[in-house]
C-alpha cells in the first residue's frame, strides 16, 4: 500500500464527532488525520445544545469561542400544548449550580467550522472536500481507508479508522449493521426565518416545542443575526397524508399550531425547505477490529432532547480515551473497545428512555414528577445530559408509569 506515512486515527467525517475524538487524540499525543468529504462551513442542522456539553467543550478547548460568538444563551426549554397553553420554561439554573447551566444556541456552519480550525491547532491534519470511499483490510484487521480528492484517489494507512461519517453511516451500512428503531419512524421538515417574534428577556434565546396535535412537535430555535430556526417531526403517514411537498405541509402544520402560527408570521421566510427521513437507527456493534464508529456513523436517535451534539461531543472523547489506551497497549480488536460500545449505548438508551415517554400520550413528565418527587434529581440529570451513572431507578419508575409497562427496547440488545 502506498501511504503518507502510517496514522496512529484516520477519522472519516468532521462533524462534531470527528472534531471531537480527533483532537482529543491529538491531546493524548497521537498523530492523527482527519478527512471531511465537503469544504466548511457548510450546512448542517442540529443547532440547540444541551446543558453538559460545556464540559466536553472545556476539555477541547473551545468555551472561549462560544463565549464570544455572539451565539444566543439557552437557558431553557418550554413546551407548547395542541392548545396553545405555554408551560413554565424549564430553566437549568433552577437545578444546576453551574456554568453550565446556560448553553448556547449555534449556527452549525460556523461552530463546524471553528471545531476543525480547534482540530487542527492541536496538532490534527485536517483534509476538507476528501471523502473516505472504504476502508482497506487486512483479513478481518481494519488498517487504513481509500480517499477520494477530486480525480485522485489514495490510501492512507492507519493503526485505526474512526467512522464520524454522521448519517452517511459509511461503516454501519456497508457492514449490514444499521438497524432502523421501528418505535420512532419519523421524518423532519425545516427551515428559517429572519425577524420573527423572539420572547423577551431571558427566554429570548429558549428552545420551544409546539405539540402537533397527539402526532409530533415543532422547534423554535432563535439563532445569531435575528434568523429562527422552525422545524416539525412526525410521522411519515401523518405528514405525508395529503401532499408531497414539504412546503405545502410545512405551512398546513403551521397553520394548524397556533403558537408557531403567531411567531412566524412577522418574520421573513429564509428558506429553503429541507426535509430529513430515515430518522432513529443504531448499528448492532461501535466497534470492529482496527475500527470505531462515533456520533450519528454509530446511532442517531430523535432530536426532541437536542441530545445529538452532545452523544456526538461526548462520544468522540470517550472514543479518542479508548483508543489512546489500545493503542497503548498494543491491541486495537474489537475487544479492547467493549467498555466504549457499553457505555455510548448507556448514554443513548437513557434518552431513548426520554423520547419514547415524550411521544407516549399516556406520560406527563408533570404527573411523573408530582408522583415520583425522590425521582426529580434524575430526572434532570437526564434531561441536561448527566447520564453518564445509575439513572436505573427513573427509567424503572418511567417503565412502570408508561403504557404496556414500557417501550420496547432498542432495536439492538443493549
Ligand atoms: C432534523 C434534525 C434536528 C436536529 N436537531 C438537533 C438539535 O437541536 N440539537 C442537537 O444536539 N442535535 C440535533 N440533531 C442531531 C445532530 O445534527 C447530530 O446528532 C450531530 O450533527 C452528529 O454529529 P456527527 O459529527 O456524528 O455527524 P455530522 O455532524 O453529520 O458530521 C458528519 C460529517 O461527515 C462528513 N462525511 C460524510 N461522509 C463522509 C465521507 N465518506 N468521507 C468524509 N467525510 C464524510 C459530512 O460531510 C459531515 O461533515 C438534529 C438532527 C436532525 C436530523
Amino acid at each position: 500500500m502506498s501511504t503518507n506515512g502510517t496514522w496512529d486515527a484516520v477519522v472519516a467525517g468532521g462533524g462534531p464527532a470527528g472534531a471531537a475524538t480527533a483532537t482529543v487524540l491529538a491531546q493524548h499525543g497521537r498523530r492523527v488525520l482527519l478527512l471531511e468529504r465537503e469544504q466548511f462551513p457548510r450546512h448542517h442542522i442540529g443547532e440547540s445544545l444541551m446543558p453538559y456539553t460545556w464540559f466536553s467543550f472545556e476539555r477541547l478547548g473551545v468555551l472561549d469561542w462560544l463565549k464570544t460568538s455572539g451565539s444566543p444563551l439557552k437557558h431553557s426549554v418550554q413546551f407548547v400544548s395542541t392548545s396553545g397553553k405555554v408551560s413554565q420554561p424549564f430553566y437549568f439554573f433552577q437545578t444546576i449550580e453551574h456554568e453550565c447551566a446556560s448553553t448556547w444556541q449555534i449556527l452549525r456552519s460556523d461552530f463546524d467550522r471553528m471545531m476543525l480550525e480547534n482540530a487542527a491547532s492541536h496538532g490534527v491534519e485536517v483534509r476538507e472536500g476528501v471523502r473516505v470511499q472504504d476502508i482497506i483490510r487486512d483479513g478481518n484487521q481494519v488498517v487504513g481507508v481509500t480517499a477520494q480528492s477530486g480525480n485522485t484517489t489514495e490510501e492512507l494507512s492507519s493503526k485505526v479508522v474512526v467512522d464520524a461519517t454522521g448519517r452517511d453511516t459509511l461503516l454501519a451500512s456497508r457492514l449490514g449493521w444499521k438497524r432502523r428503531d421501528p418505535d420512532l419512524k419519523k421524518l423532519a421538515i425545516f427551515t428559517y426565518f429572519k425577524g420573527a417574534k423572539r420572547d423577551p428577556g431571558l427566554d429570548e434565546g429558549a428552545t420551544t416545542v409546539a405539540y402537533i396535535a397527539d402526532k409530533g412537535w415543532f422547534w423554535y430555535i432563535p439563532l445569531a443575526d435575528d434568523t429562527v430556526s422552525v422545524g416539525l417531526v412526525a410521522d411519515h403517514e401523518y405528514l405525508y397524508r395529503n401532499s408531497r411537498d414539504p412546503e405545502e405541509i410545512f405551512c398546513r402544520e403551521a397553520n394548524g399550531c397556533s403558537w408557531i402560527k403567531d411567531h412566524i408570521t412577522p418574520g421573513t421566510y429564509l428558506g429553503p425547505m429541507r426535509v430529513t427521513g430515515e430518522f432513529s437507527y443504531r448499528a448492532t456493534q461501535a466497534a470492529g477490529d482496527g475500527f470505531v464508529l462515533v456520533g450519528d456513523a454509530f446511532s442517531f436517535l430523535d432530536p426532541v432532547f437536542s441530545s445529538g451534539v452532545f452523544l456526538a461531543l461526548k462520544g468522540g472523547e470517550l472514543a479518542a480515551d479508548a483508543i489512546h489506551t489500545a493503542l497503548d497497549q498494543g491491541d486495537v480488536s474489537a475487544a479492547a473497545f467493549e467498555s466504549y460500545t457499553r457505555d455510548v449505548r448507556h448514554g443513548l438508551d437513557s434518552f431513548r428512555h426520554l423520547v419514547m415517554a415524550f411521544y407516549d400520550r399516556t406520560f406527563n413528565f408533570g404527573e411523573f414528577v408530582s408522583e415520583h418527587p425522590d425521582l426529580q434529581p434524575q430526572l434532570v440529570d437526564a434531561l441536561v445530559g448527566n447520564v453518564y451513572k445509575d439513572l436505573q431507578p427513573l427509567f424503572e419508575a418511567m417503565n412502570s408509569y408508561l403504557a404496556q409497562g414500557g417501550p420496547r427496547p432498542a432495536p439492538v440488545a443493549s
